[in-house]
Order: structure tokens, then C-alpha cells, then sequence
């Protein structure tokens, strides 16, 4: 069974190839947000102290976070059912937490994948969306917006939304660097970080993932 930690920047596509992994090796991807959403729905007892955090505005401290996952995972591996982690852990702290739970559950994390696509290319790709001033469709035009270019809905006029102009993703890019470089370089020192190019189409970059885990022999 995988027991998986997605990485990669906004616009890398890891979350649609979480999605293929998914099937192939019948695991559940997991975010924290569901997981905490879940246990407030069920009034668990850590349902109940995620939730006095998160009423008072404040966030959810790890140990609750863990405590959430320990239970559902402890439970996963009872029925040896594989899962995903995408979104968590975001921290050293975190990922640090996440190895001594799986450690008391006696088993070891399959990898941190990390799906590596060079900023410039995330940027591209993310600041080429336009939006339809009149009917607010939007179109991708990632080698530029061609000049004249209109609405192909309605022949409107095209402009970008501040969240997918530049100097707004090469923020969000600046945010991602400064949270997940020490992540990766946790995972490195643990020998657990596992890189693959993420350039290309996306069979091709769910053949590279498929590849990999038949080498380490991951079912
Ligand atoms: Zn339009």
C-alpha cells in the first residue's frame, strides 16, 4: 500500500495526478481540511478542540492535526487501504510529526514526492488566464495572449484578474519557495525525497510517477 506525500508549486499539477494515482493504486488522498471537517461533523473529541481553535480564528495546532490523522490512518492500515497526503504536512514541525505517528504505527512513509516543474514554467502557466469582461468566461493562452485576441463565448473583451497577474503569482511563488524549500530539505536528509520532471504532458507525468514507484517497488 502507499502511504504518499505529494509536493510541488501552485500550477505544477499535482493535484489532478493525485487523482490518477488514486485509482491506479486504490488510495484515498487526504487534506486536512476534509479530515478536520470530518471530525467536527462526527463531534469526536478532536473534532471538538479543532473546532474551539478554529471558532476562536485561530489555527488548528498540530498536535490535534496529527492526533486526526493518527486515527485515520491507524485505521487505514487495519484494512491496508493506501492513501495520499496532498497539502500537509506544510511545515518542518509538521513533517516531522507525521514521521514519529507513522513510526508508532510501525510502518514508514512510501516517499515525498516532489513533482518538480522550474518557477518560470508555474508562472507561465499560471498568469495564462484571461477573463471575459462581459461574460466572465475565461481562456488559457499560455505563450501570451495573441493580439486582438476576444471572448470566443461572446466576443467580449479580455482582461487578467489580479490573482493570475504576474507580479501576483510571483508572490505566491516567493510564499511557496520560503514554505516548502526546508520541506524538501527535510525529506532529503530522511532519504525520503523522491523528485521527478514535471515538463511534459500529463501521461507522461503520471508514466514517470507509475515508473518510479514499480523501481521502489511501491503497489
Ligand atoms: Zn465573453
Amino acid at each position: 500500500m502507499i502511504r504518499l506525500v505529494l509536493l510541488g508549486g501552485p500550477g505544477s499539477g499535482k493535484g489532478t495526478q493525485a487523482d490518477v494515482l488514486k485509482e491506479k493504486y486504490k488510495a484515498v488522498k487526504l487534506s486536512t481540511g476534509d479530515l478536520l471537517r470530518g471530525e467536527i461533523r462526527n463531534d469526536s473529541e478532536l473534532g471538538k478542540q479543532a473546532k474551539s481553535f478554529m471558532d476562536k480564528g485561530e489555527l488548528v495546532p498540530d498536535s490535534v492535526m496529527i492526533g486526526i490523522l493518527d486515527k485515520i490512518t491507524a485505521d487505514f492500515e487495519a484494512k491496508k487501504q493506501g492513501y495520499i497526503l496532498d497539502g500537509f504536512p506544510r511545515t518542518v514541525p509538521q513533517a516531522k510529526a507525521l514521521l514519529e505517528m507513522l513510526d508508532k504505527q510501525g510502518v514508514t512513509l512510501s516517499m515525498a514526492l516532489l513533482i518538480d516543474v522550474p518557477e518560470e514554467e508555474l508562472v507561465r502557466r499560471l498568469s495564462s488566464r484571461w477573463t471575459c469582461k462581459d461574460c466572465s468566461s475565461t481562456v488559457g493562452y499560455p505563450d501570451g495572449k495573441p493580439e486582438g485576441a476576444v471572448c470566443r463565448q461572446c466576443g467580449g473583451e479580455l482582461y487578467q484578474r489580479d490573482d493570475d497577474k504576474r507580479e501576483t503569482i510571483l508572490n505566491r511563488m516567493d510564499v511557496y519557495k520560503k514554505n516548502t524549500q526546508p520541506l524538501i530539505s527535510f525529506f532529503e536528509e530522511k532519504a525520503l525525497l523522491q523528485q521527478i520532471d514535471g515538463l511534459g504532458t500529463f501521461e507522461e507525468i503520471s508514466g514517470r510517477i507509475i515508473d518510479l514507484f514499480n523501481k521502489k517497488e511501491i503497489k
